[in-house]
């Protein structure tokens, strides 16, 4: 894409980036370079004054079911909370990284931490959006057991968005895992009822539902090529379309 603002087709947008947003394929820990890139992007989004919300993930420091399960001492609850302390590792770097190229960014948390961000509160998140910030969200829904999927699908109610996109390292949504199987069909455009009848992958079960029940599409892409996020806020035909059932 140009360096020239693109019309937006949405108005106002969640944007779901996983952990593995901010780290090398395969590592984990935070890149910089990967934080950059995901930056830019985002720059030009801001730039076609679209309002966007991001939700961050933690997997690349860390996933509380994971790491309950290998860690004996650790109460299953408290892995989560360690989860979503990670989204807010990822969420203050990402702020620096928007604001070092000068788009203005609020963070906001479901866990209270007044020294680095403000509280999650809708109406002052709104007021954000509306005066042109970049909202990232941090810390999830607040509450252990679920994942960043879910508080990307509630959020999104919440906010009143017209889409969600689910940045994600694959092209889309495919009829099998496409690693294992060459010949897998990737979707361009497919039912929330087809998903489920097909057992396909989405987003986590809980935000999936969600985002059903209330209609809100969800298109998933591979935010790493250049330029898809704002192709997929352009309307273009990137990644796979999750709409409601006809
Ligand atoms: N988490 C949680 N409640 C939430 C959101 C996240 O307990 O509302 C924890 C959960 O343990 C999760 C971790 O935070 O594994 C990191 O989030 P997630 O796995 O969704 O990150 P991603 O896979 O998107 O990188």
């Amino acid at each position: 894409m140009s360096d020239r603002p693109f019309t937006p087709a949405y108005h106002r947008v969640l944007l779901k980036v996983s952990g593995e947003c901010f780290c090398r394929s395969g590592e984990s820990g935070l890149s910089m370079a990967e934080i950059s890139t995901l930056s830019e992007q985002i720059k030009r989004v801001h730039a076609a004054e679209v309002q966007l919300a991001i939700v961050v993930g933690g997997g690349n420091i860390l996933r509380g079911k994971q790491f309950a399960a290998i860690s004996a001492e650790i109460n299953p609850s408290t892995a989560h909370y360690m989860g979503m302390l990670a989204t807010v590792i990822n969420a203050l770097a990402l702020q620096d990284a928007l604001e070092n190229i000068g788009v203005p960014t609020r963070v906001q948390s479901a866990i209270p931490m007044s020294q680095v961000a403000e509280p999650f509160i809708r109406r002052r998140c709104v007021r954000h959006l509306e005066k042109g910030r970049v909202v990232i969200l941090a810390a999830g829904t607040g509450s252990p057991f679920v994942t960043t999927d879910t508080a990307a699908a509630l959020r999104a109610r919440e906010l009143e968005v017209d889409i969600v996109l689910k940045g994600t390292k694959v092209d889309g949504v495919y009829s099998e895992d496409p690693i294992k199987n060459p010949h897998a069909v990737k979707y361009g455009e497919i039912t929330f009822q087809d998903v489920l009848s097909q057992r396909l992958e989405v987003m986590d079960a809980q935000a999936f539902h969600h985002c059903m029940e209330h209609n809100i599409p969800i298109v998933v892409f591979n935010y790493q090529k250049p330029g898809n996020i704002e192709r997929v806020i352009a309307g273009e035909k990137v990644g796979t379309r999750v709409v409601p059932n006809s």
